[in-house]
Formats: structure tokens, C-alpha cells, sequence
């Protein structure tokens, strides 16, 4: 479904992706971990047209995509839930919401998505009236999560959606990840809960200082003893 040949990319001359190999096959949850500023975020960035590839490609169902600005990239059904969580403060929960169906697919599935979105995010739907900007750091998060969603991805690209969030609403956002992939949504994603995460993902990739080091099963990288060293705070 997607997939990173060489690819190459940074911040004005700082080259911080120095060859990325990465694929995602359709249907899959794959899973990207390695330590602070190996380059996880800037490689979600660039997948998603935020960030330009400076060498390479990034092709997404047999199509090229680098050259592509971001909103392309959301119409092709490839949908990013940023890490700062990016939104309207004074804004309704509800409008919030809405707001993520970006495209025309979206959009003309919207009340039916809308309604999804307040059962698998009972919160959000306690506390639609209010300012998002008023909503706990977590409900940010979830609204945040939930709004993507509303976007109807193919491909859902999470960049670290448990950040900072009390044990009970990390363990909700693995439900909500694990019940939309269930529903063919493919996955990809950065975690800081790393054991949670190769436990749920079909595959996992190593990053280290913007170069993949490792790629295997998610069970397997759980068992290397050099992985649970690195990673698992064992
Ligand atoms: P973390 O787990 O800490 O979020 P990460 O693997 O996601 O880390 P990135 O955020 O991709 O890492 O950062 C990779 C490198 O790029 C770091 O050295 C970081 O300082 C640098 N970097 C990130 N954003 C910018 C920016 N806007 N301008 C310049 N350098 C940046």
C-alpha cells in the first residue's frame, strides 16, 4: 500500500532521514519505534507532505507521492494525527469534528461517521457543545484522534496518540486504534508505549539516527533482548 524507497529529508540543510526503507502493506498495523530524535515524526512529516523528500520515493498504491502537497496526499485517503494536537481551541468539540472531513468522500459519509465517532468516543459526545480549548488534555487528545477519523483514511498515520494521557485513556486509544483497523482501516504508527504496540502491530520497524536498523514481527522484535534493552526499559 505504501511504501519508502530511499528516502531522504530534513530541516533547511540538516538532513535527518538518511535513506529510509519502510513498506505497509494493505490491512496491516505497523509500527515505527526508536529513541528521542531518531527521526520518527520528521518520517510521518514527510510521508504526509509536510515535510518534502529531498531524494527518493514515497509511492502509495503503486503512485508517487513525494512531490504531492498535503491536502493531495489527504485526498488519496492517507490521514495524520499530529503529535501537538493542532486544534480549533475556540472551536466546539462538534464543530471539531466536522472539520475533519476534508474531502468529498468524507464529507458525503459525515453524519454516518459523526455518529460512529460519538459512540466509540462516549467523552466527546458528553462534551460536544463545549470549547475544545476547555476539554482536558487527554479529551484534546481523543478529539484530536477522533477527528482524524473523520477524514475516513485508508491509511491512519498516529504519530505517539497515547502521548501524556493517564493509563485508562491509553488503553482506550488502543481499543479505538485496534477497532477502526478491524474495520479495514491500515495503521501505521509511533508509540511510546512500546510493548503495547508491537503486541497489537503486525510489524515493527527500528529507527536509529534516521536509518531503519531493524524490521521483523512485532512478537519477534518483542523477544530480541537488544530491542527490549534499547526500548522496553528492561
Ligand atoms: P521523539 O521520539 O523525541 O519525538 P523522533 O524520532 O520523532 O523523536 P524527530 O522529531 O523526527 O524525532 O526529530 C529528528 C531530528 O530532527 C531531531 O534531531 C530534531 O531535533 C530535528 N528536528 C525536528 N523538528 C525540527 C525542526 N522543525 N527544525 C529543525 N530540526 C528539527
Amino acid at each position: 500500500m505504501l511504501e519508502l524507497s530511499n528516502v531522504r529529508a530534513g530541516y533547511d540543510e540538516i538532513e535527518v532521514l538518511h535513506g529510509v526503507d519502510m513498506t505497509v502493506g494493505e490491512g496491516e498495523i505497523v509500527a515505527l519505534i526508536g529513541s528521542n530524535g531518531a527521526g520518527k515524526t520528521t518520517t510521518m512529516r514527510t510521508i504526509c507532505g509536510i515535510l518534502s523528500a529531498t531524494h527518493g520515493t514515497i509511492t502509495y498504491r503503486g503512485e508517487p507521492i513525494q512531490e504531492e502537497p498535503s491536502h493531495e496526499i489527504v485526498e488519496r485517503g492517507i490521514v495524520q494525527v499530529p503529535e501537538n494536537r493542532d486544534l480549533f481551541t475556540n472551536m466546539t468539540v462538534m464543530d471539531n469534528l466536522l472539520l475533519g472531513a476534508q474531502t468529498a468522500d468524507a464529507q458525503a459519509k459525515r453524519d454516518e461517521t459523526l455518529e460512529e465517532m460519538l459512540e466509540l468516543f462516549p467523552r466527546l459526545a458528553e462534551r460536544k457543545s463545549q470549547r475544545a480549548g476547555t476539554m482536558s488534555g487527554g479529551e484534546q487528545q481523543m478529539l484530536t484522534l477522533a477527528r482524524a477519523l473523520m477524514g475516513d483514511p485508508d491509511l491512519l498515520i498516529l504519530d505517539e496518540p497515547s502521548i501524556g494521557l493517564a493509563p485508562q485513556l491509553v488503553q482506550e486509544v488502543f481499543d479505538v486504534v485496534e477497532e477502526v483497523h478491524s474495520q479495514g482501516v491500515t495503521v501505521l504508527m509511533v508509540e511510546q508505549n512500546v510493548q503495547q504496540t508491537l503486541r497489537l502491530a503486525d510489524r515493527g520497524y527500528v529507527m536509529e539516527n534516521g536509518r531503519i536498523t531493524m524490521s521483523a514481527p512485532g512478537d519477534e522484535l518483542l523477544e530480541d533482548d537488544g530491542i527490549v534493552e534499547a526500548y522496553l526499559g528492561v
